[in-house]
């Protein structure tokens, strides 16, 4: 069995990115910018941004965090995003989610100009993606992959089976995969048979939230899985699939933590990188 070492890919996938914005800083003379919003105190969104600056630190990236405390107004929130689109140095800008309740995540969302939207969320980088035009993609997909492609060059006729169809994950991955020539299927929770299907798949692809729901009798031999679930458990943090177990039966696998978790971050960096690049042209 092949472990997909997220940490690894991502490391060299960083170094790539590094590299190229030495090239973009010759030939533009400025580098990319991200700019991350952060709202509230959430223990979890503060890690997550404290890794983002990392990484783009790490790449050359210029980046910048605005912190506003849990009570801060909708309309500050806005009027900041809408300044941002309009600063030529900023190539990319995320607002980490989730949101405090009074404010209006897809209000949020529409108001980042598509070319800046680095995690591909803005309804017209949503249907470019599905139209197969050039877009940016959502991060935790876009890693997860590059991650199969490293292990499978060809995917046109493969069986793809996507298990949770949320906007962040299932869905785009299920475009990512169709515009591969995969056969894909997305379940959800509302599936009847969910083993059944997991069963066809050459490809699977769990992003649901329940702690090592896929087994290894839910697994064709050979078959790549790739786990995007974060579950915090009695036992620390487990992904969305029996690892030790589907571990037997699997051609390749993702470890939790150490698989998707890594190549998010990388694809966020290179989400900016493609951003400042159309913005070039
Ligand atoms: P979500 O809650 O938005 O969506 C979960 C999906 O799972 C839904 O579409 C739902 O229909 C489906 N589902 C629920 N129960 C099911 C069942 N019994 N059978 C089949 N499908 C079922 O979640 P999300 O935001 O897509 O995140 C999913 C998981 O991925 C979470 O554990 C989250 O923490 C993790 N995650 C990881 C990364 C990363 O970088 N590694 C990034 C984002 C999310």
């Amino acid at each position: 069995m092949i472990l997909i070492d997220g940490k690894k890919i991502a490391a060299e996938l960083r170094e790539e990115l590094r590299q190229e914005v030495v090239g973009l800083k010759a030939k533009h003379s400025k580098i990319p910018g991200l700019t991350v919003i952060l709202i509230g105190d959430m223990a979890p969104s503060q890690i997550y941004v404290r890794m983002k600056e990392k990484a783009a630190n790490e790449v050359g990236l210029k980046s910048e965090v605005i912190r506003y405390p849990e009570a801060v107004e909708e309309k500050t929130v806005l009027d900041k995003i809408n300044e941002l689109n309009k600063d030529e140095n900023i190539s990319g800008i995320l607002v980490q989610l989730p949101l405090p309740k009074h404010i209006d995540k897809q209000k949020v969302i529409e108001t980042i100009l598509p070319g800046k939207d680095v995690d591909g969320f803005h309804p017209m980088n949503v249907g470019n993606l599905s139209s197969g035009y050039e877009s940016s993609v959502p991060c935790t997909p876009l890693g997860c992959y590059l991650m199969i492609k490293k292990i499978e060059p060809n995917l046109s006729g493969k069986k793809a089976v996507m298990i949770g169809r949320s906007n962040l994950n299932g869905k785009p991955m299920a475009q990512l995969l169709l515009k591969e020539n995969c056969t894909v299927t997305i379940t959800h929770s509302k599936t009847k048979d969910l083993k059944a299907e997991c069963l066809e798949a050459d490809i699977i692809v769990a992003a649901v939230g329940i702690p090592e729901l896929v087994k290894a009798d839910w697994v064709k031999k050979d078959a790549i899985v790739i786990d995007v679930g974060i579950n915090k458990t009695e036992n620390g943090i487990v992904g969305d699939v029996a690892f030790d177990e589907v571990s037997k039966v699997a051609r390749a696998l993702t470890p939790v933590p150490g698989g998707v978790g890594p190549m998010t971050i990388a694809c966020l960096l290179k989400n900016t990188i493609e951003c400042f690049k159309r913005s070039q042209k």
